[in-house]
């Protein structure tokens, strides 16, 4: 095999797979994106273009891979669940991570005009970084997700209230803040205090804000056939020996192909919704199967 005297540099590079049996988050993040949102002259505190066009350069993302079961995206950033079975490169790190998010980073910049019509998109172009981070149970996996959704309304809150700061309200003469006063009028606020500033000089009902910025966005594969997804699994299961039937076995190639073709079959569905409550876990079990 050695085919030259300098193969041994090889040996230089280091195996990367990250540990079977773990629920892998890649996790990707726009770069500089409080300079690039302003430079493009995003809405602030939130801009609708902006955040359709992250949400439709995941939806092509989770359409290419079919081994991400989920992905939830706020802001700059998107997470994307990778079954904990999940193959795909043996599991290396640095070969996940760099494909899902060039993958992101090129849908991003292909997209652009659709949602940004008559923008020009100009160097240094978006591209987004990526890592992968393990969650070895199903509970820490949705942990790390109730985090991410967390930080999106906390967040959320916060800009709504300092944007509005920042603008002022003469109808309840409020007058504009600079961002360095909003900023301090803000330090050790609490939420209540967050929603009272909104109501009381802004007329504005936080919890009447869409779902869409106080939730962030859920994508995933929307099957169907959900009545045949759940027949075929517990036939599976069953025409297995009985002292298989409790554990887990891996899966043959050939069912391994037909998931795949499954997957690629369905609707991949962009939703607003709870994900730290156990009922979208409750509506969707065959996300975390
Ligand atoms: P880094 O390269 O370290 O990620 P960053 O400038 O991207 O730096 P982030 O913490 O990722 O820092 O913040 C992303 C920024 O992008 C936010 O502060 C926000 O101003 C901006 N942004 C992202 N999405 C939107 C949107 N839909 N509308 C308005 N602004 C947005
Ligand atoms: P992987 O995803 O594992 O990298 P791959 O198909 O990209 O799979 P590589 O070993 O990276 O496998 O091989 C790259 C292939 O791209 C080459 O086999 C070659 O056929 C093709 N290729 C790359 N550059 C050129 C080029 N300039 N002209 C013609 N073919 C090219
Ligand atoms: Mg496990
Ligand atoms: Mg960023
Ligand atoms: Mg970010
Ligand atoms: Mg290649």
């Amino acid at each position: 095999m050695a085919n030259s005297e300098f193969e041994y540099v090889r040996k230089f590079e280091e195996w990367d797979a990250l540990a079977p049996s773990n629920w892998i988050v890649v996790r990707i993040d726009g770069r500089g994106f409080s300079k690039f949102s302003k430079r493009q002259n995003f809405a602030k505190p939130n801009d609708r273009r902006a955040i359709d066009l992250m949400n439709a350069a995941a939806v092509e993302v989770v359409k290419q891979f079919t081994d991400i079961v989920i992905a939830y995206g706020q802001s700059d950033e998107y997470s994307f669940v990778l079954h904990e079975d999940c193959q795909l490169f043996e599991r290396r790190a640095a070969k996940l991570a760099t494909s899902i998010s060039t993958a992101f980073s090129v849908e991003y910049c292909m997209q652009w005009d659709k949602y940004f019509p008559g923008q020009a998109l100009e160097r240094p172009f978006p591209t987004f970084d990526g890592r992968c981070v393990l969650y070895p149970k199903k509970k820490i996996l949705r942990d790390y997700l109730s985090w991410r959704q967390a930080d999106c309304h906390v967040n959320n809150l916060y800009n709504t209230t300092f944007w509005n700061m920042v603008k002022g309200n003469p109808a309840t003469e409020t007058p504009p803040m600079t961002t360095t006063e909003a900023e301090l009028a803000l330090k050790g606020t609490f939420s209540a205090d967050k929603n009272e500033i909104l109501f009381k000089r802004f007329n504005i009902n936080y919890n009447a804000e869409d779902e869409i910025w106080k939730k962030g966005s859920v994508v995933y594969r929307k099957f169907e056939d959900k009545q045949t997804s759940e027949e075929a699994t517990s036939a599976d299961q069953a025409s297995r020996p009985k002292e298989d039937q409790d554990k887990k076995k891996p899966k043959s190639k050939t069912q391994l192909e037909k998931e795949r073709k499954r997957k690629q079959k369905a609707r991949v569905v962009v939703e607003h919704v709870d994900i730290i409550k156990d009922r979208f876990w409750q509506e969707n079990p065959w996300i975390l199967e």
